[in-house]
Order: C-alpha cells, then sequence, then structure tokens
C-alpha cells in the first residue's frame, strides 16, 4: 500500500540573483511500512526535502500525498492536526522541551491533540524506548542518547503514517548510534512504521530497506538495498 507520493516537487529560497533552486522536480513514492535512507551531500536539499514531508515548510510547486490525502490542499487548521497525527519528526539535536520531564515530551503530541493519553501505550513505548525508571527525568539529566529515544517516543506515540528523521544519530557516538538505529528498526520492523530517515553515514544508510541519493535538489539515485 502506497502511504506517500511525492509529485514534482520544487522549492526556491530567494529572489533574482540570490535564488536557490533546494528541489528541483523530485518525484517518488513509498510503500507502508518501508525504511527509507536519503543520503547527499551536504546543501543538497535533504532536510528541504523532510520539512516539505513533515509540512513545515511548503513546496514551490508540485504535490504531497500522504495515506491518499493532497497535503497542501488543506486549510492552516487542517495542517496543524496533519503534523501532530500523520508525521512524526526526529532531529539531530532532539528538540525536547527542557521544562518537560520524559513522559511529558512523550505524550506532548497527544497533549496538544486533545486526546486522553492511552496508559497502556505509553508503558509499552518506555519499555520499547528503555527508559523504565527514568519517567520523572526531564531531557538534562539524561544522555544524548536518551534524549534521541525521548524524542523517537515522542514521534512514535500517535503512530503517525511516517516517521521522519533528520541525522538521528548525527550527535551521538557510535554505540548509541548503533542503538538509536536498533530502536528506529524495531518500530519499522515490528510495527510496520514507515521510516524516511537523512543520513551521510554510509554504514546507517546501509540498514535501510531502499536509499535515495539526491544532489544539487535531484534524485540521481532510487535502489533497492539487498
Ligand atoms: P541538505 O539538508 O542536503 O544539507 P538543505 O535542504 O538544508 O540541504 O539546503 C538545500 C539548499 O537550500 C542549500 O543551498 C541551502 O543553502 C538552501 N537553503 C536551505 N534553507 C534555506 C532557507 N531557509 N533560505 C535560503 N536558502 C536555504
Ligand atoms: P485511526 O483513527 O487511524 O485508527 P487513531 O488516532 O485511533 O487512528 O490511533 C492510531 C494509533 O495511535 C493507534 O495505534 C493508537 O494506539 C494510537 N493512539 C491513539 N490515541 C492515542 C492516545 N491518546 N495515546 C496513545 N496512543 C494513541
Amino acid at each position: 500500500m502506497e502511504i506517500l507520493r511525492v509529485e514534482n516537487l520544487t522549492k526556491v529560497y530567494g529572489k533574482g540573483e540570490n535564488e536557490v533552486r533546494a528541489l528541483d522536480g523530485v518525484s517518488f513514492s513509498v510503500e507502508k511500512g518501508e525504511f527509507v535512507a536519503i543520503i547527499g551531500p551536504s546543501g543538497s536539499g535533504k532536510s528541504t526535502l523532510l520539512h516539505i514531508l513533515g509540512a513545515v515548510d511548503e513546496p514551490s510547486s508540485g504535490k504531497v500525498f500522504m495515506d491518499g490525502k493532497d497535503v497542501f490542499k488543506q486549510n492552516e487548521e487542517q495542517l496543524a492536526i496533519f503534523r501532530r497525527r500523520q508525521v512524526g519528526l526526529v532531529y539531530q539535536f532532539y528538540n525536547l522541551i527542557p521544562v518537560l520531564d520524559v513522559v511529558e515530551n512523550i505524550t506532548l503530541p497527544v497533549q496538544l491533540d486533545g486526546r486522553k493519553v492511552n496508559r497502556e501505550r505509553l508503558r509499552e513505548m518506555v519499555a520499547l524506548l528503555g527508559l523504565h525508571g527514568r519517567e520523572k527525568h526531564l531531557p538534562n539529566q539524561l544522555s544524548g542518547g536518551q534524549q534521541q529515544r525521548v524524542s523517537i517516543g515522542r514521534a512514535l506515540m500517535n503512530s503517525p503514517s511516517v516517521v521522519l528523521a533528520d541525522e538521528p544519530t548525527g550527535n551521538l557516538d557510535s554505540k548509541n548510534s548503533q542503538e538509536i538505529m536498533e530502536l528506529l528498526k524495531k518500530s519499522n520492523k515490528k510495527y510496520n512504521q514507515t521510516l524516511i530517515m537523512i543520513t551521510h553515514d554510509e554504514n546507517i544508510a546501509l540498514q535501510a530497506d531502499r536509499i535515495i541519493a539526491i544532489e544539487d535538489g535531484h534524485i540521481t539515485r532510487d535502489e533497492v538495498n539487498r
């Protein structure tokens, strides 16, 4: 089942001589449960693409369909709901709320959505993340790897259509990086959670089902990883 389709996406920043074509005719589709790695040199448009998929930024032209829905046809209110429910974003530097504890950070999208936290699901999530006993800790009381696990929990809590991760292991040592990869792969394989991840690290890209390479705003390679 197709969960995401991107059609002829372009993104232009600036005007006139300052114009930058960050994306220039990007098209692909992703099946539910796929794990896609996006690779490419710095400045090639990877983050721009991820931000558009998460509706944090909008394209200059082209379309994004998520779960059959034309994302940028939605009004602001619908887009706000889309960002909380349909996508889960994971960043290199975690982006946790410093004054909220582990459980409060993980359940933030559910709370913002005005829904009741499902206690059973929360317990399962804390166990999956390996954060049992850390529930009341603030981000600055956790290691980098633990903070990233919290941010992954926050991304997964609403069971989004797609988890979008931008260099999630970029700030971690190799041991913690591999732990984060095992966690993301577990959510991908065990729960069929679709995952799109930007990485610079070849060893990490090789753990994906599929690798899309981007250069200068174009897809230059899109291959199943065997
Ligand atoms: P990557 O994630 O592959 O490093 P980006 O998507 O961050 O690439 O950037 C692609 C291009 O768009 C780069 O030339 C970058 O300088 C430019 N760019 C990104 N964001 C902005 C912005 N907000 N304003 C202007 N130019 C931008
Ligand atoms: P759908 O309408 O597509 O079934 P739901 O919003 O009912 O989507 O739930 C999708 C997933 O999100 C389910 O797997 C459910 O366990 C989880 N979920 C929904 N609401 C909550 C909540 N309040 N707390 C934790 N998990 C939730």
